[in-house]
């Protein structure tokens, strides 16, 4: 059990108060968990971040401090995020319970991670967007954010609730153990992204400064199927593909235009492809 613990990481992000970071790694230290990541925190160490985690000062000392988020959760095959209100684009929202039970069963198979945000703003659009699903503690909906720490609190005692239970539900497929290929970690989906977002400016479907919401939404997609690796390399391929072939097209097209000597054939096959066009999203 402790084992699986281990592989279960909590990130706070830019966090402003030092206390909240020592009361944070005595919730962790209570409820079985140690791993801690700090985010660029305003003030640390600090004192206050001592005094707070009263006898969980071991899970200060180990806590991984680093610049951005890409770098706590490398190495995850899944990531939580918290958010305390809706966001514009709304994503698989978890409730606690799920949330834990998720966190646990995944965990078996890769590290796993849960996120928490800012004191004052909480995390930013593109860190949840990071995130395969979010989670929300069902609170008051007229004063709906709980305090940093004690909203690590709840999240870590489903977690525990969870590894107590173990139930024995079937797990998700792609997780539960049978699976051939292990599923994508993070940095790789990352790159995945990156690539099929270049791929559609190649297209001329996407245009970088007017991004509308088009790459939310298909990490939004692409989270909801949870590639394994197979699949992303495969991808990747069909990506490296499109791009070629979009490549020929363009000298195919400018040797065309300046008057070169294709067959008829040829010419009529070789037209820009229709119907590729990003579609009109009234949110961005
Ligand atoms: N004013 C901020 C709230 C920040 S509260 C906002 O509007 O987003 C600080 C952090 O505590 C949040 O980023 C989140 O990680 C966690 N948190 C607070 N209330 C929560 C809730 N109801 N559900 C899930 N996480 C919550």
């Amino acid at each position: 059990m402790k084992q699986r613990f281990n592989k279960i990481r909590v990130v706070l992000v830019n966090t402003s108060h030092p206390g909240n970071i020592g009361a944070a790694a005595r919730a962790l230290k209570n409820m079985g968990l140690s791993r801690l990541y700090l985010v660029a925190p305003k003030d640390f160490p600090a004192d206050r971040a001592v005094w707070r985690a009263a006898n969980a000062v071991d899970v200060l000392d180990q806590a991984v401090v680093v610049e951005s988020l890409d770098e706590a959760i490398a190495g995850c095959g899944l990531v939580v995020g918290t958010s305390a209100r809706d966001r514009r684009i709304p994503w698989p929202l978890l409730n606690p319970r799920e949330c834990g039970e998720k966190l646990w069963h995944e965990a078996e198979v890769h590290d796993v991670a849960i996120v928490f945000g800012r004191e004052d703003r909480g995390l930013k659009n593109e860190e949840l967007h990071k995130c395969t699903y979010h989670v929300h503690i069902p609170s008051n909906p007229d004063y709906s954010s709980l305090n940093l720490a004690a909203a690590v609190q709840v999240l870590t005692y489903e977690v525990r609730m969870a590894a107590l239970a173990d139930s024995e539900k079937p797990r998700d497929q792609l997780l539960g153990g049978d699976w051939d290929v292990p599923p994508a970690r993070v940095e790789e989906l990352e790159l995945y992204y990156a690539h099929l977002e270049q791929t559609l400016v190649d297209l001329g479907f996407h245009d970088r400064d007017n991004p509308r919401q088009t790459m939310p939404r298909l990490r939004r997609l692409f989270g909801r199927i949870r590639l394994d690796a197979m699949e992303l390399s495969i991808m990747r391929g069909v990506l490296t593909g499109i791009q070629n072939a979009a490549r020929r097209l363009a000298v195919f097209s400018a040797s065309e235009k300046s008057g070169g000597e294709e067959s008829a054939s040829e010419k009529s096959s070789a037209k820009k492809p229709a119907g590729v066009e990003a579609p009109k999203d009234s949110e961005s």
